[in-house]
């Protein structure tokens, strides 16, 4: 892709509307587009990144056995007042009246639609369990939207729903997304830790939170700190390899402020191993048991002939909200660089050509080297204009490309100015940077 070509509308200086340096970063190099308070637009770099964190959270999803369906963004009341949560909702839920004066409403979340779904479709314990996820837009008409897309109104999450027969067989599915989550976060270079949570208006028993670190997360956490050097690494699909995993992980003391307990604290944790501090909320599950299934009237026959309200849990990321902790996490804002991990970054790399007016021919080196490239699904942003060496490092650098080739007189023949966005320059062959690239592009 030609810079020049391309819709990536960058500002000299950071737009002072922002207060956090994810919010910055996206308005400076056009990611989004406010349309009105809490609601964006998304232009093609930040829709590109947003996209390729999808694709991650998808793909783990289905790893585990989970579904994708799509539900609609608008939903009747009909079921939100079966559930009790028409009225208990509050003032988040954006209420909509059709043509017909039907009460219609922007949907939050989905348990009550995906019930709706589960009741006429299944009966039997036998074609349990059932995994069911969608990546959709929500909507909560949020009191104070801020920080750009971290805390939208419309915003776009993957949320997932399980059936079970059994409590027990209930936990197995949680403690599959308890894992789906930590590989998500992972290859989106994220270290997110899981801590016990309250359930809040989902409401039931058992609930995890997962939190990025970050000074600008409006989480208070309370940790030992000894939980940010596990890893699921090891663990696989088995009732028993979850629950260790799980266990594993609730031995040390992790929670946010709702739950946080100062005598308890004080008594687990160490002080030296003590950790306050603030963090985002990425992800969140829940199970509830029969809380829904039970005021929707969904059972299924058990084997032997009686009937039983399924056992159900839900599972939210914050897709949207991932781009901005991703920014979060990342960007170096004293010295400017963005540095994407190559799992989402918008592009791999960044061509930096040296022209100048009487000699095309690094331009020229640049379109060869990028046909290369794309044979070997490496994609690249080319900076085709005619501004000077350091104006263009400073765009690639807010652009985000962890990789840059600089081409000018350093780079004779065979080697090429060659650098990881924040690192130092090498001289190296094409050959060998596309070999360093794929290696680090296979997923882990
Ligand atoms: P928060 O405590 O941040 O308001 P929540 O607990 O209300 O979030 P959940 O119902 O758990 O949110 O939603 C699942 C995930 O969706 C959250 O973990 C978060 O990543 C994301 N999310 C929730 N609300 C928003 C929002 N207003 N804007 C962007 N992402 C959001
Ligand atoms: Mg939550």
């Amino acid at each position: 892709m030609l810079l020049s070509k391309s819709f990536i509308p960058i500002l000299k200086n950071n737009p002072s509307e922002a207060k956090i340096k994810s919010h910055q970063l996206m308005l400076r190099v056009g990611m989004i587009k406010q349309a009105s308070a809490g609601i964006y637009s998304w232009l093609p770099l930040g829709f590109k990144v947003m996209k390729k964190i999808e694709a991650i959270v998808r793909q783990e999803q289905n790893k585990i056995g989970a579904q994708e369906i799509l539900m609609p963004t608008i939903q009747s009341s009909e079921i939100w007042k079966e559930s009790g949560r028409y009225d208990d909702y509050g003032e988040e839920m954006l209420r909509i009246k059709d043509r017909q004066n039907r009460e219609m409403l922007y949907g939050p979340t989905n348990e009550e639609q995906v019930t709706e779904i589960f009741r006429s479709s299944f009966k039997s314990y036998k074609s349990l369990p059932q995994l069911l996820y969608h990546i959709q837009w929500k909507f909560r008409d949020e009191i104070r939207p801020r920080f750009g897309i971290m805390r939208g109104r419309e915003f776009y999450m993957k949320d997932a729903y399980s059936f079970d027969v059994t409590d027990e067989e209930a936990f197995y599915s949680y403690n599959k997304f308890f894992l789906s989550y930590l590989r998500t976060f992972k290859r989106l270079s994220l270290t997110a830790i899981p801590m016990a949570a309250d359930t809040g208006p989902i409401g039931g028993n058992l609930s995890h939170e997962f939190i990025i670190l970050a000074d600008t997360g409006e989480s208070k956490i309370f940790t030992d700190k000894r939980i940010f050097d596990l890893t699921s690494e090891g663990t696989n699909l088995e009732k028993s390899s979850l629950e260790e995993m799980r266990k594993k992980y609730e031995q040390f003391y992790s929670v946010t402020d709702e739950k946080f307990n100062k005598d308890e604290f004080e008594k687990m944790v160490l002080e030296e191993n003590r950790l306050i501090t603030k963090g985002i909320e990425v992800g969140h599950i829940f199970y509830f048991g029969d809380k829904y299934s039970k005021a929707m009237d969904t059972a299924v026959d058990l084997p032997g002939g009686k009937k039983d309200f399924v056992k159900m849990g839900s599972y939210g990321i914050g897709v949207s909200r991932l781009v901005g902790a991703i920014i979060e996490a990342k960007y170096d804002d004293k010295n400017e660089i963005m540095k994407w991990p190559l799992s989402v970054a918008p592009y791999d790399i960044a061509l930096i050509p040296m022209i100048n007016k009487n000699d095309n021919s690094a331009l020229e080196k640049a379109n060869n080297i990028n046909s290369v490239l794309i044979k070997n699904n490496i994609e690249a942003i080319i900076d085709d204009t005619d501004e000077n060496y350091s104006s263009k490092i400073k765009k690639m650098n807010l652009i985000g490309a962890p990789y840059q080739i600089v081409i000018g007189k350093k780079s004779e023949g065979d080697l090429l100015e060659f650098k990881e966005a924040d690192g130092e320059t090498q001289n190296l062959s094409l050959d060998k940077i596309i070999k360093l690239i794929t290696k680090q592009k296979a997923p882990n």
